[in-house]
């Protein structure tokens, strides 16, 4: 069978149930990582014969490995919406991302964010004055703004990893950038369901992940204004970031652009991999994939209002627009437990806990479901889907939830 750029490889897994019976593997925790597609794939597996090292050599797979990696570049930051003014910088992770970019604030930064961030965008910042996930965001923010000396960014998630809801991101950077605040969107979670673009966004920075991007080759992306980035030590030191280094110690000029910030040999496949999804989503009808993830997850709402014992959690209610996630409160149950039985009893995969968002989960726990959500005090049940989700998969995990909360 010929298989497609947004294939999922692996989507036919079989898993044995408790009485021996195989059944497909029902992959619900997207949003922790996303399975590999093809285009991915091909992409590594085209690259293998003719890897060798990316900057560093004068021989045939050097010199390829080079190209594909700044080709990778240039498709990546036509993904992002990059423009000539901005950089285009290779990572681990969003992680990655995000503390180079923390450490490459000019000093005396100070960092707006609200507290309903991953940990990933709530630990690294410099000065950071956290904002409550409630209530209008905008609001909180027009409240925050005057006053402020020195430069200063708000960090802000495109799409929250715990409930699956779309911030309000233009509305916000346009509200910072009138007063003179750069904007940097986590979207970690936004890049595998909705179009990115640092211009529409309104970003000046926009951090991602490849193994959420269905690439999973370990590469992550930050890309936006050059200017900080140009002028602030590299985030590792060594080969690459440095242009020469003298006898003496300090004696060194750094590199610009974005070998500056991506010190030692790089991550060749994982670019590779990332760029070849990039080129598979623009040239998909992505509002097509859009309305099929749309369905599922009212198909989701749907199947869960027979099931009471679970609470879909919110930030900004339930007509926020969002990606496919939903995140359950389980009263009087452990939502590890949940997870595990769904495992092995049923052959579905989703994630249980608080998903790196401690101060979030802990607030929206606490109003779902005043005080008390089973032994593990504090913890939420997420489902997360997207390419090569089915109606099915959705069906099933309805039908398995409701079975294990009432046995
Ligand atoms: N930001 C958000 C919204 C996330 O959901 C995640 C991971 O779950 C991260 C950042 C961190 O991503 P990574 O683990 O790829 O660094």
């Amino acid at each position: 069978m010929t298989m497609s750029a947004l294939d999922v490889i692996g989507d036919d897994l079989k898993v044995a149930l408790p009485t021996g019976e195989p059944v497909r593997f029902v992959h619900l925790d997207y949003a922790a990582s996303a399975p590999c597609v093809e285009a991915a794939a091909a992409a590594v597996a085209d690259l293998l014969p003719r890897y060798g090292s990316v900057h560093r050599g004068a021989g045939v797979r050097s010199q390829a490995s080079t190209l594909a990696y700044e080709l990778a570049r240039d498709v990546v930051a036509e993904f992002a919406g990059a423009g000539p003014e901005d950089h285009v910088i290779f990572t681990r992770n969003t992680t990655d991302a995000l503390n180079l970019l923390a450490r490459a604030l000019p000093a005396g930064t100070t960092t707006l964010l609200f507290d309903g961030e991953h940990h990933a965008n709530l630990l690294p910042w410099p000065n950071p004055r956290r904002l409550p996930a409630e209530g209008d965001p905008v609001e909180a923010l027009r409240a925050a703004l005057p006053g402020l000396t020195g430069p200063a960014v708000l960090t802000i998630t495109g799409a929250s990893n715990v409930t699956g809801e779309l911030w309000p991101v233009r509305e916000l950077a346009d509200l910072a950038h009138a007063h003179g605040v750069r904007v940097i969107v986590d979207a970690a979670q936004l890049a595998p369901h909705r179009r990115i673009s640092l211009t529409e966004l309104g970003a000046d920075y926009i951090a991602f992940s490849g193994h959420k991007l269905y690439a999973p080759f370990g590469a992550g992306v930050l890309a936006g204004r050059a200017d900080w980035l140009d002028a602030a030590e590299p985030y590792l030191l060594g080969g690459g970031a440095s242009a020469s280094v003298g006898d003496l110690p300090g004696d060194r000029v750094w590199s610009t652009g974005p070998a500056r910030h991506e010190g030692g040999t790089p991550n060749l496949p994982g670019a590779v991999a990332l760029a070849a999804v990039c080129t598979a989503l623009a040239e998909a009808d992505r509002d097509a994939l859009h309305r099929h993830e749309q369905d599922l997850l009212a198909r989701l709402r749907e199947g869960l209002r027979s099931v009471p014992e679970a609470v879909e959690v919110s930030i900004f209610g339930p007509d926020q627009p969002r990606v496919g996630i939903v995140s359950l409160a389980l009263p009087g149950h452990d939502p590890a437990l949940v997870a595990d039985r769904l495992g092995k009893e049923h052959g579905i995969g989703v994630r249980a806990g608080q998903f790196c968002a401690h101060p979030l989960v802990r607030r929206l726990t606490g109003s779902a479901v005043a005080g008390s959500c089973g032994t593990s005090g504090t913890g939420l049940l997420r489902a997360s889907f997207g390419l090569g989700s089915r109606a099915e998969d959705v069906d099933r995990f309805v039908t398995a939830l409701a079975a294990v909360l009432r046995s």
